[in-house]
């Protein structure tokens, strides 16, 4: 083992997420190179220990008994740029934050990321689930990514193609690999002007966002939405897809509480902790948003946030 990060014991993990909620990991590191990363995967393959890499833990919510085996989360932070005729291409690592990636592209004049300004996260956690605002995706501008092998901590270049994304999907999803880190495709600005416009719409994005949507201890949407062969209702002859549409009408928003967990008075999808909520308040709160839904609709919302350490599945399943 000539790169194993520190492995650590019984680490707190509540002011590693955003719900602030949940219990340890049994083991943890935090690699600071390929190598480490790699080690780290090896060594809890050889050891038999369940592996969980985490990035800002936006999407995440970890149950109260913590998670066993070993919390990898990287503190892997470069970021590099490379002028080609017709572009700007930036390779980030998987530990980046996606708000340092998107002021590091500015201040290079490489835009196109700052349609996802205010989204919470790493590069890692946002290539796992092809984060999306209104019409854009993540892998609208992704060419290219470096992924380890979970197993024999191989390290590997991958194109676009590699990762079959989806609608909150990537091969990532697998656990067969992990991002080590992920290569935009990104315009060239012509002029300052065009710089100073996108600075004005990262502006812009992020007064929207927060005047719509709570920013503080919530994982962002909580359900995702339906599939349209998952649901029977239409409007103007296109299926109703949108969670938020039956949770509102449900009347939950704002209005709905367990414990110290609440939905936000701002969006009927959106579950926050108002300070003393624990993991389990949360799940029973979202549990009885499925019921009330499946009671009134006939479907079960599915979770996009990540549910991890629970020993059973928390949530009702799909009918
Ligand atoms: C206030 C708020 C608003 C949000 N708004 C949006 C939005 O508009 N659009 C949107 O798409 N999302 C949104 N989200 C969700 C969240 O921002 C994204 O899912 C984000 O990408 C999570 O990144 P993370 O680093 O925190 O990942 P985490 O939450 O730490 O992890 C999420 C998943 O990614 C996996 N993962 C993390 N790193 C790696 C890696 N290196 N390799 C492989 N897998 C990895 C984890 O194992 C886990 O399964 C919002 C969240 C919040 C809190």
């Amino acid at each position: 083992m000539h790169s194993l990060a520190i492995i650590q014991h019984n680490i707190p993990l509540a002011d590693k997420n955003w719900f602030k909620t949940g219990g340890t990991a049994q083991w943890y590191a935090d690699p600071r190179t390929a190598a480490e990363f790699a080690d780290a995967l090896v060594y809890a393959y050889a050891h038999n220990l369940p592996v969980t890499v985490l990035g800002e833990g936006a999407n995440i919510l970890i149950s109260d008994a913590g998670i066993s085996g070993l919390v990898i989360r990287p503190a892997l932070k470069d970021i590099f740029f490379e002028k080609i005729t017709d572009a700007i291409l930036v390779t980030a690592q998987a530990g980046v934050s996606m708000s340092d990636l998107i002021e590091q592209c500015l201040h290079e004049a490489a835009l196109g990321l700052e349609e996802f300004s205010g989204i919470p996260g790493t590069v890692g956690g946002s290539v796992f689930i092809n984060i999306h605002y209104f019409e854009f995706l993540l892998s609208n501008f992704l060419v290219e990514a470096t992924v380890i092998n979970a197993q024999t901590g191989d390290i590997k270049k991958v194109n676009h193609d590699w990762l079959h994304f989806g609608y909150n999907y990537s091969t990532l999803h697998e656990k067969e690999y992990y991002l080590f880190d992920a290569t935009f495709r990104l315009k060239r600005a012509e002029s300052d002007l065009e710089v100073a416009y996108a600075r004005g719409r990262r502006k812009e994005i992020i007064r929207h966002r927060t005047a719509r949507y709570p920013n503080a201890r919530t994982c962002g949407s909580f359900f995702r939405n339906f599939f349209p062969e998952e649901v029977t209702l239409e409007s103007q002859g296109k299926k109703l897809i949108y969670v938020a549409y039956y949770l509102d009408k449900i009347g939950v928003k704002g209005a709905l509480s367990c414990g110290g967990a609440t939905v936000s008075y701002q969006h009927a999808n959106m579950l926050v902790n108002t300070g003393t909520a624990t993991s389990a308040d949360i799940i029973t709160l979202a549990r009885t948003m499925q019921q009330k839904v499946y009671d009134a609709y006939g479907i079960i919302p599915q979770p996009e946030c990540r549910l991890l350490g629970f020993s059973d599945y928390p949530l009702l399943i799909k009918k």
